[in-house]
């Protein structure tokens, strides 16, 4: 079966799943399973899930998010642009903190082209690292995915999926 990409159902399907999912976060947490054998499933849920999921039929991230960029990425990106690089900065980015952190001024960002970024070989780094549900240590981050499950179709299915499988483990009943 397709697997929903509708970000208006995923949104749905999230705060339906709204109490069901904070009890099973806890219980991840709690888990007798140990962090990389979390992992483990995560990774194959994950592997099944981004091969039914084409990003650039989504960019819901890139329509949300203003993501950070690195000194490293306005050089890359000001390089593609053929801009220097302070044009670059005035044009697109905001300045955070100290002043020399930058982020994405806008939402969506600039860079998306319909559903595509236009500037995909040199996106940033965070861009890149996104969703990040190949990285180990998803229980460390449980709480920064399961806020991004209602943006993320890949988040919310394999987080759905992972659930699951826990629960059968475990022996534990839904509350739905
Ligand atoms: S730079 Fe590209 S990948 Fe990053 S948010 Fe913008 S459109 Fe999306
Ligand atoms: S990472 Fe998630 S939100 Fe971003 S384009 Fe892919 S499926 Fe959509």
């Amino acid at each position: 079966m397709k697997l929903e990409t509708d970000i208006r159902k995923i949104e749905e399907m999230t705060r339906a799943n709204d109490k069901e999912d904070r009890q099973y976060r806890s219980l991840l947490e709690a888990s007798d399973l140990t962090s990389e054998e979390i992992d483990t499933i995560v990774q194959k849920h994950y592997e099944e899930v981004s091969a039914q999921i084409e990003c650039r039929e989504c960019g819901n991230c890139c329509k949300v998010f203003c993501p950070p960029l690195t000194s490293g990425d306005i050089d890359r990106l000001a390089l593609l642009k053929k801009m220097p690089r302070e044009d670059l900065i005035r044009k697109y980015l905001a300045v955070c903190r100290n002043g020399e952190e930058h982020s994405i001024k806008f939402s969506p960002c600039p860079f998306l082209a319909g559903n595509e970024c236009s500037v995909y070989p040199e996106r940033p780094e965070a861009c890149r690292s996104y969703p990040g549900l190949e990285r180990p240590g998803f229980v460390s981050r449980i709480g920064y995915l399961f806020s991004n499950c209602s943006v993320c179709p890949l988040i919310y299915h394999v987080y759905e999926r992972v659930k699951r499988e826990i629960r059968d483990r475990e022996g534990i009943k839904s509350t739905h």
